[in-house]
């Protein structure tokens, strides 16, 4: 079985994990911890004592809003914000997701978009998105009519210049990933390879 922990320890800068405090000062400073189960300092602690699985099946990394606010004010240089990232990227590798939460399919179709033209076509996202929730579809509907209607909807998918050069980079970067490890272009859309 993949050792989840020794995963991140091996990622660029993992091992600054370690050397966690338990201040708090990232918790403090956090503005979604309101709505996590973990706050950054006890997915630290979690990761630390081997529980990843238990971090993952939260709610916990979903929810940062990548503000980097930990990141900056953390006293031992260590960066929870690449952390939370790089939960999200395991979480959705190893098929670990909390139940009722939908950032990781959202991300799997914005990057998808995004990886495919250069730029994300928000209809095309949105639809693709919502077809894996039909009842939130729904809910969603005058929204979208809304933007529709105000021009913040393109019908006609945009492309930008440079694609290929994009493509060509996604593939160096996974070229370059050490064996077993997730590739940094993985990390785009919350680690879900598209
Ligand atoms: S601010 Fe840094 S040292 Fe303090 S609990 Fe958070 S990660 Fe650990
Ligand atoms: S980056 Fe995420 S975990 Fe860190 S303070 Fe911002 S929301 Fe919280």
């Amino acid at each position: 079985m993949v050792d989840l922990t020794e995963q991140l320890y091996a990622l660029p800068g993992g091992d600054k994990f370690k050397l966690c405090i338990q201040c708090g000062t990232c918790a403090a400073s956090c503005p979604s911890v309101f709505v996590m189960r973990y706050s950054p300092r006890q997915v630290i602690a979690l990761v630390r004592a081997g529980m990843v699985r238990e971090v993952l099946r939260s709610n916990a990394v979903w929810v940062c809003a990548s503000c980097y606010m930990c990141t900056v004010r953390c006293p031992c240089d260590i960066q929870p914000t690449e952390l939370m990232h790089a939960l999200q990227m395991l979480g959705s590798q190893n098929g670990l997701l909390p139940d009722g939460v939908a950032v990781a399919a959202f991300y799997r179709t914005f990057a998808a978009s995004v990886k495919a033209r250069g730029r994300v076509h928000e209809l095309g996202v949105m639809f693709r998105f919502l077809l894996t929730r039909p009842r939130k579809a729904l809910r969603m509907l005058p929204v979208g009519i809304s933007l529709f209607w105000h021009g913040r909807l393109r019908v006609r998918p945009p492309r930008a210049a440079g694609v290929k050069e994009l493509t060509a980079m996604l593939k160096a970067l996974r070229e370059e990933a050490p064996a077993g490890m997730p590739a940094r272009a993985d990390v785009v859309g919350g680690g879900v390879r598209v």
